[in-house]
């Protein structure tokens, strides 16, 4: 093994990297959970993930990982034998519609080619043709981590409501959220999904659900048994700043801290930047040769980009090489993916300099992995965000 010196190069698209001040932020000796100063965190946190999620409503905050949350929320919303409309996006797509079906949902999944982001006009005419209205939700996630394919939410909410139809809009905005735009009121989500360790900038140990007030309403009448994840549970001591069950206290700080780092930089600065950097990925790709997965430029990601393998290279050597060479870690391909691309996350702590160096770490590796390329992504990269400069 060789002596590393200097940070390691973490590129994958979550867990991103944490700042500095987060780390510091978070620590400090853990207090009562029941006491007034846990209050006046538990009160601020409870609040300012408001801001973030765009929303007025609640947001439940679980000691968990994303697929936590998720479980969170068909336990809340849905019923055994509930009809729900789901796309193939990925493979994130394809695991929560599988713990869905453990849930004994029906699920309806419509399948892409795991290039492109789930289809307004599919929603609309499945949801006209549904005239018994027995779909209960529309699922869907925002931000496809598996390929780097972005779905349009702010779209699908319209042909939800073109088609005139009651389901509940349940999103995914697990890697999405404090990285691409996502309003949860005004795109009439019901539910939005999140965790910490993406756009968040924390490290992993967080789940969260923005709620609607119809899907409190929802999770009233609703029978899929739950406790630990029940809403009405948290939102009991939650309007006090406290929790039914310890919570992950050090977090908190931390997710204190990573919502005012948000705050300072103004949300619209924030997605500006990672469109910023996205952009200047995908110059690096086309400067390379390769192919970015994503095929719908309006679907591009703003969080990660996943690239094409040139046929007969296999990615996970190599990403060994770049780990092994240059101290970067980079997404492998997951699922029906795997090995075929590597994805580069753009995400949270990153900035022009940071991107900079990944790429830069990419090329090199593509030369020393022999991999066919051509060289000049690095200039083009930064052709681009000087272009972004000047504008
Ligand atoms: C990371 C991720 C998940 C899973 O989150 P965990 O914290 O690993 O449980 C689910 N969906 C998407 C889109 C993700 O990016």
């Amino acid at each position: 093994m060789s002596s590393r010196i200097g940070r390691h190069f973490l590129h994958i698209p979550g867990p991103s990297p944490v700042p500095e001040r987060v780390m510091r932020a978070m620590n400090m000796p853990v207090i009562d959970h029941r006491g007034p100063d846990f209050k006046k965190l538990g009160e601020e946190v409870l609040e300012g993930c408001k801001a973030v999620f765009q929303t007025d409503g609640p947001v439940v905050i679980y000691p968990s990982s994303g697929t936590g949350a998720w479980e969170a929320t068909i336990a809340n919303t849905l019923n055994a034998g509930d009809k729900v409309l789901m796309f193939e996006t990925g493979q994130f797509a394809t695991l929560w519609r599988q713990m869905a079906a453990r849930w004994g949902v029906e699920v309806e999944f419509v399948s892409t080619d795991w290039r492109r982001g789930a289809d307004p006009a599919i929603v609309e005419a499945k949801l006209s043709e549904d005239r018994s209205k027995a779909i209960r939700a529309v699922m869907v996630v925002h931000n496809e981590t598996s390929t780097g394919v972005t779905s349009r939410i702010a779209e699908i909410r319209k042909a939800i409501d073109r088609a005139g139809h009651p389901a509940l809009f349940l999103v995914d905005s697990i890697s999405g959220l404090g990285s691409a735009d996502l309003r949860h009121d005004e795109w009439g989500i019901d539910v939005t999904v999140s965790c910490s360790q993406k756009g968040l900038m924390l490290p992993p140990g967080l789940g969260f659900t923005a709620v609607s007030e119809k899907a409190l309403a929802a999770s009233r009448s609703n029978t899929l048994p739950r406790s630990y994840w029940d809403w009405a549970e948290m939102l009991k001591p939650n309007a006090n700043g406290f929790f039914p069950y310890t919570p992950a206290t050090t977090l908190l700080y931390g997710l204190r801290e990573a919502i005012a780092m948000l705050r300072e930089e103004g949300l619209p600065q924030v997605f500006a930047r990672h469109q910023r950097l996205a952009a200047a990925t995908r110059a690096a790709a086309q400067g390379w040769g390769l192919e970015v997965l994503c095929q719908e430029p309006t679907e591009y990601s703003p969080v990660l980009t996943a690239l094409m393998m040139p046929d007969g290279t296999g990615a996970d050597v190599f990403r060994k090489v770049v780990l092994d060479r240059f101290d970067m870690s980079l997404g492998a391909g997951l699922g029906k993916l795997t090995d075929k691309v590597f994805r580069i996350g753009h995400l949270g702590e990153t900035n022009d300099l940071t991107l900079m160096g990944a790429l830069s770490g990419v090329e090199m590796g593509l030369h020393a992995a022999h991999i066919p390329h051509q060289r000049g992504g690095v200039l083009a990269a930064m052709t681009s965000l000087r272009s972004a400069l000047d504008d």
